[in-house]
């Protein structure tokens, strides 16, 4: 058990003694030249586990998506995606300053996007209207309760994406997550997209790190784009033998933060003032409404070495982590109830 259970974020995790030890032994060189190994076999490893001809290692994954929106689309494009969508509301305006797209926003039933609403918005180019040239797609869908998108319903949306010249985007920060939830491997769902980063500093367990996948003609476009927007890094194998590391030790157990996230629900469902939006969790977020005033909640909560955050008002999520372990849950559990009761 932790003296501070943190649930704010599945970010929050710090490398292990492990991790820090191959990151320690990294043999490393200057990326800007393609001289540095461990970068080489990130990559390398990551588009063969995505099914994709190459990979580019990036700093953030709003860095990677944006080099995915920019190299994919000219300015005055439109791109598609949700209006929940963490391009929409959490990459501060990068769409239209460093891409000069227009975003148009779609609304999905719980993450789900509906593939002929979708596509009845798909519009080309003509005398008045912008060409639609980017599908985004963010899978697992963190607003909408860290939910999977299945890959059925990417490939209805693929097969019309490619009839209508529209490229498709993965936004996958928690694509792992998707695929041991699903039973399906990380592949299924990247064959349904030109391209497709995930984050190694979530669930992975990384300190820093993503991944953009997609075809060598592109990488090798996004490269450029990554060098204007000063993410050509150089030693920075260190890193990259972390998110090795985490590859191949850290993706199967993310079974265990679901199954942390699913015994929460179960032991805060019916707890009055607090309502699940979900009463099994699909991955690791849990996301609730509350009766009193959501930041009264976590204030208190807090007081008990609980920590949360706030996503309106009334509405609060939990994420868990390599960081969080069966007892911790056992403890949130507790705690909530203690304090929800009390402000009820
Ligand atoms: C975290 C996250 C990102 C990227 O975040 P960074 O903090 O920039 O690495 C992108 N998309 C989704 C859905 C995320 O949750």
């Amino acid at each position: 058990m932790h003296p501070i259970i943190d649930l704010r974020s599945d970010t929050i995790t710090r490398p292990t003694p492990e991790m820090r030890r191959a990151m320690a032994e990294a043999e490393v060189g200057d990326d800007v030249y393609d001289d540095d190994p461990s970068i080489n076999r990130l990559q390398a490893l990551s588009a063969e586990i995505l099914g994709k001809e190459a990979a580019l290692f990036v700093p953030t994954g709003t860095m990677s998506n944006s080099i995915a929106i920019k190299t994919h689309t000219q300015p005055g494009d439109e791109i598609l995606l949700d209006g929940e969508a963490h391009s929409m509301l959490y990459e501060v305006g990068l769409p239209a300053i460093v891409s000069g797209v227009l975003t148009r926003q779609f609304i999905s039933h719980k993450g789900i996007p509906d593939v002929a609403d979708i596509v009845s918005k798909f519009q080309e180019e003509s005398l008045h209207s912008p060409r639609t040239s980017l599908l985004i797609l963010e899978n697992t869908h963190n607003r909408s309760g860290g939910v999977v998108i299945p890959v059925d319903v990417q490939r209805k949306l693929w097969e019309q994406a490619q009839q209508h010249g529209v490229k498709v985007h993965i936004d996958g920060a928690r694509l792992f997550n998707a695929a041991i939830a699903s039973g399906k491997s990380p592949s299924e769902f990247a064959q349904y997209a030109d391209t497709v980063t995930f984050c190694l500093s979530k669930g992975l367990g990384c300190p820093v790190g993503s991944v953009l996948c997609g075809s060598h003609g592109f990488i090798s476009r996004a490269k450029r784009v990554r060098k204007m927007l000063g993410g050509g890094m150089r030693q920075a194998g260190i890193l990259a033998a972390a998110g090795i590391y985490a590859l191949e030790n850290n993706v199967q157990r993310l079974a265990e933060d679901h199954a942390n996230a699913k015994r929460l629900a179960e032991g805060l469902n019916g707890t009055p003032g607090i309502h699940l939006e979900e009463e099994v969790p699909p991955t690791n977020m849990i996301y609730f409404r509350t009766d009193a005033l959501a930041e009264s909640l976590i204030t208190a909560m807090e007081a008990h070495g609980v920590i949360a955050s706030t996503v309106s008002a009334y509405r609060i999520r939990l994420v868990t982590h390599l960081d969080v372990d069966a007892q911790d849950i056992e403890r949130t559990i507790e705690v909530i109830k203690d304090v929800a009761t009390a402000c009820h």
